[in-house]
């Protein structure tokens, strides 16, 4: 089937989704695509990907080796990606040959955070001051724009506060740029937020968007800790924030799940603070108190099939297991929540090796 033709077909039963990257997301992709009858491939340069263990076939090769690329896309009839920082020529093999969603231009504008911070603020979104710092001289201009404290990101690469630096004034600045080796860099207003939210949402290949309800997220030392819906957000703000992110969704033609991260204001308004565009931790809840999980959603999406009910049945609580937690699992296996672990063979600090959600009969809406 041409490349075309493909693009404008459901993919049926029996079919193939190829899933770039063999993390948990990509496992928990595998699994949701394998209860829908699909096949899944998956293409990590990790030997010990927790994916392979679940899916019907994989690849292990480098995100650059061509060959192994045009061989995977060859075996699947679309492809997918779990993590955001796919190379762009790596993309782009795989575009040539196979419909790939989410889209190359959504992959572009969100690695880069200054790219994603101007293309969030153009939709009229707000989002913390911020600006370039593409040399330590940049440094005072962008303080004396975002104020202080602030924080220095690199503009690609980071995540769970890697390559962020919280500084109080321009030398601090200068110096944690320094520390980045001179990597192009934004600098954010410190937002004094009340708490942290989070939309997961899905956009099909026709256009159409379904929503959950915004979890209230908690982080530690920068990794996401914990998931509570119903979240501290009025019923106007999570309305607000569904329609922030199918805002995002329609701007980037996207298909597939995304996440937009949010910082709620002590005053109330919704701050964007960054856009992953795949399954998110944060919505990993979905998969015990809803009909259809962020997982499933993502792969309906992908393969052209009409997206399910986002709709809660259940109020609930996701505990991320990271590093020594998992060690607990006996205990954790008896103490009445849902446990997921994600076949790790080694336990590092920081780790995520696996979630626990809780489940509450739903109280409010
Ligand atoms: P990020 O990698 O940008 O998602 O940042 C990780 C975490 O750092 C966020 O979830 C926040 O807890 C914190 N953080 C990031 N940027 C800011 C900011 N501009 N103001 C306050 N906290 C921030």
């Amino acid at each position: 089937m041409s490349r075309d033709k493909a693009a404008s077909t459901p993919v049926a039963p029996g079919g193939t989704i190829g899933i770039l990257g063999g993390g948990q997301l990509g496992r928990m992709l595998a699994q949701a695509a394998s209860a829908l009858g699909f096949r899944t491939h998956i293409y990590s340069d990790e030997p010990d990907a927790p994916a392979f263990a679940v899916a019907a076939a994989h690849t292990l090769a480098h995100y650059d080796d061509a060959h192994a690329l045009e061989r995977f896309a060859a075996a699947c009839d679309v492809v997918t990606f779990e993590f955001e920082n796919v190379p762009a020529a790596t993309a782009e093999i795989l575009a040539g040959r196979k419909p790939i969603y989410p889209g190359a231009r959504a992959l572009a504008i969100t690695q880069d955070r200054l790219d994603e911070k101007r293309f969030v603020a153009a939709l009229g979104l707000k989002t913390a001051p911020f600006a370039a710092v593409a040399s330590p001289n940049d440094a005072e201009a962008a303080l004396a724009h975002t104020g202080a404290p602030a924080i220095l990101k690199t503009r690609r690469l980071g995540y769970d506060g890697k390559g962020q630096m919280k500084v109080a004034d321009a030398a601090q600045a200068g110096a944690a740029f320094r520390g980045f080796k001179d990597a192009p860099s934004i600098l954010e207003g410190f937002v004094d937020f009340a708490f942290e939210a989070s939309v997961v949402a899905a956009r099909g290949r026709d256009g159409s968007f379904a929503a959950y309800d915004p979890p209230e997220n908690l982080h530690g030392d920068h990794i996401l800790r914990r998931s509570i819906v119903p979240s501290r957000l009025s019923a106007a703000q999570c309305a607000e924030a569904k329609e922030m992110a199918k805002k995002i969704a329609d701007a980037l033609d996207y298909v597939g799940v995304l996440a937009v991260e949010l910082f709620v204001a002590k005053d109330g308004g919704l701050l964007v603070n960054e856009i992953a565009p795949r399954v998110h931790n944060s919505g990993h809840w979905t998969q015990d108190a809803c009909l259809v999980s962020q997982f499933e959603q993502h792969i309906r999406a992908v393969a052209g099939w009409p997206l399910g009910n986002p709709a809660r049945h259940s109020d609930a609580v996701m505990e991320n297991l990271i590093g020594e937690d998992v060690s607990d699992w006996l205990r954790l296996a008896s103490s009445g929540g849902a446990l997921h672990l994600y076949g790790k063979k080694t336990v590092r600090p920081g780790r995520k090796m696996g979630h626990i959600t809780r489940l509450k009969p739903r109280a409010s809406a």
